[in-house]
C-alpha cells in the first residue's frame, strides 16, 4: 500500500532492533535500539494459528474467515452483520458501491485522513467533497459538512480520527434532515465506544474497520465491513467476490451440482484469506487487553508530556460512556515551542525514536488538490493542526521504560 503507512512501520528500524534484543551483548554495546512508532503484536498464537491454516490445505476463504466473522460479530454484539474483506479500502468501496454511489453523485469526507477515504469516491465515478476538521478532536467538522452539502450530495464518510469517535449524534441528525448515508471510515476506531455503544453499532448505514500491519489489530492486511442492513450485507457479499450469486447453491442446494454458480454483477476480488483470518481470530481474543495497554499508555504520556508547549490528544468522556481506541496519540505542537513539528521529528529521530504525521491533509496532495482545485485557505483549522501534529510512539509491545526514553527526551528538546 502507501509508502507513508508503510514507513510508519520503519521496517530496517525493526529490523535493527530485533538483531540488538537477539544478541543482548551487542545490545550493551550499542545505543539504545531505535523506537518504531508502530509495531504489530504478534506471538505464538498467531505463528501457530497461521501453521494449522497451512497445514490444513484451505488457505483462501474458508472456514477461519467464517470464524472470523463471527467471533466479531459476537464483540460487537450479535446485532450486525460482518463482512471480512482484504483490506478496509475495499471494503469502503464495497460500502459506497452498495449504496448505489455513481457518477454526478457528491461524497463528502474530511481532509484530514488517509487518501483511501477519497479514492474510494473516485472507484465508483462520484465526487469526493472536502471538508475542513473541528480543532479539539480534529474530526471532520458537522458545520462544515452542512455547509458542503448540495442537491448531489448522497453521503459523508466520517473518519475517527486516531481512535476518537466523531460528534455522530449531530452527524447522523444531519444526515437524516438530508437524507444522506453516512459510511464510517473506523480504520482507526476498534474498540472505540460512543456514549456507550460501540462504533459498529451506531446508526449510520455501515461501519469498516481495518486491519493493517499498524492499526489496533492486524491480519497483515484486512477490513471488516459491518452494517445491520441486511440488504446491504447481502450486495456486499456478492460484489466481494465476482458477483457470484449464493442462491444459485442455496436455493437448489440438493439438485444443483457443485460445479455450477451464476455471475450476476461484475464483482471485485476483495475476499480475505483464512491466512489472514487465522491471524484475526487470535488478535481478536487479546483485543481487550491491547486496549488496556493503550490506554495505559496514553495516560503515562498525558503524565509525562504535561506543562511542554504540547497540546495533548483530548480524552474521551468516559461518564457519557465514550472510551478512545487509541490507534494513535497524536500531539499538536505549539507555535511557541522555539522549534517547527519538522526539526523535532528530525531530532527525534537521531535520538532513535520514530514518529509519524497523521495525515498531510488531502487537499495539500496533487491529486485531490488539482482534480478539486482546492486551496489551503479553504481548511483553515486543518492547516493550522497539520502544522504542529506529530504522532508519537504507540504500540502494545512498547514497555513503559521505551515510553519514558520518548517523554525525557521530549522533555529535553522542549526545555
Ligand atoms: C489505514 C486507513 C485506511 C485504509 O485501511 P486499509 O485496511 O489499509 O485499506 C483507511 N482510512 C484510514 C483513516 C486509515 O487510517
Amino acid at each position: 500500500m502507501a509508502d507513508q503507512l508503510c514507513s510508519d512501520l520503519a521496517t530496517a528500524d525493526l529490523a535493527t532492533a530485533e538483531a540488538a534484543t537477539a544478541h543482548p551483548a551487542i545490545a550493551d554495546a550499542a545505543p539504545a535500539p531505535f523506537l518504531p512508532f508502530a509495531l504489530p503484536d504478534i506471538d505464538d498464537a498467531e505463528i501457530e494459528a497461521v501453521v494449522a491454516c497451512l497445514r490444513s490445505g484451505w488457505v483462501t476463504t474458508g472456514p477461519a474467515t467464517r470464524q472470523f466473522e463471527q467471533d466479531f460479530k459476537h464483540y460487537l454484539g450479535g446485532e450486525v452483520e460482518t463482512i471480512s474483506v482484504n483490506s478496509a479500502t475495499a471494503g469502503l468501496h464495497l460500502a459506497l458501491e452498495s449504496l448505489g454511489i455513481g457518477p454526478g453523485d457528491e461524497v463528502i469526507v474530511p481532509t484530514l485522513t488517509f487518501t483511501a477515504t477519497a479514492e474510494v469516491v473516485r472507484y465508483l465515478g462520484a465526487t469526493p467533497v472536502f471538508v475542513d476538521v473541528e480543532a479539539r478532536c480534529m474530526n471532520l467538522s458537522v458545520d462544515a459538512v452542512e455547509a458542503a452539502i448540495t442537491p448531489r450530495t448522497r453521503a459523508v464518510i466520517p473518519v475517527h480520527y486516531a481512535g476518537l469517535a466523531c460528534d455522530m449524534d449531530a452527524l447522523l441528525a444531519l444526515a437524516r434532515r438530508h437524507g444522506l448515508r453516512v459510511v464510517e471510515d473506523a480504520a482507526h476506531a476498534f474498540p472505540t465506544r460512543y456514549k456507550g455503544r460501540l462504533v459498529g453499532t451506531l446508526d449510520s448505514d455501515i461501519t469498516v474497520f481495518s486491519f493493517y500491519a499498524n492499526k489496533t489489530m492486524t491480519t497483515g492486511e484486512g477490513g471488516m465491513v459491518v452494517t445491520r442492513d441486511a440488504e446491504l450485507a447481502r450486495r456486499i457479499r456478492l460484489m466481494r467476490l465476482h458477483g457470484i450469486s449464493q442462491d444459485a447453491f442455496n436455493r437448489y442446494v440438493s439438485r444443483t451440482p457443485a460445479w455450477y454458480y451464476e455471475v450476476v454483477a461484475a464483482g471485485f476480488k476483495y475476499n480475505l484469506t483464512d491466512i489472514a483470518s487465522s491471524i484475526g481470530v487470535q488478535q481478536l481474543r487479546k483485543i481487550d487487553r491491547f486496549w488496556q495497554r493503550r490506554e495505559h499508555l496514553a495516560r503515562r504520556y498525558h503524565e509525562g508530556l504535561a506543562g511542554l508547549p504540547l497540546q495533548l490528544p483530548p480524552v474521551a468522556d468516559t461518564a457519557a460512556g465514550s472510551t478512545h481506541a487509541w490507534h494513535l496519540y497524536v500531539v499538536r505542537l505549539a507555535p511557541e515551542a522555539g522549534v517547527t513539528r519538522d526539526e523535532l521529528i528530525l531530532q527525534l529521530s537521531q535520538r532513535g525514536i520514530g514518529t509519524s504525521v497523521h495525515f498531510i491533509p488531502l487537499h495539500r496532495q496533487p491529486v485531490w488538490r488539482d482534480a478539486c482545485a482546492l486551496t489551503p485557505a479553504q481548511f483553515p483549522v486543518a492547516e493550522a493542526c497539520f502544522e504542529g501534529i506529530l504522532s508519537l510512539p504507540l504500540y502494545t509491545k512498547m514497555r513503559d521504560a521505551d515510553q519514558d526514553r520518548v517523554i525525557a527526551n521530549l522533555r529535553e528538546l522542549l526545555a
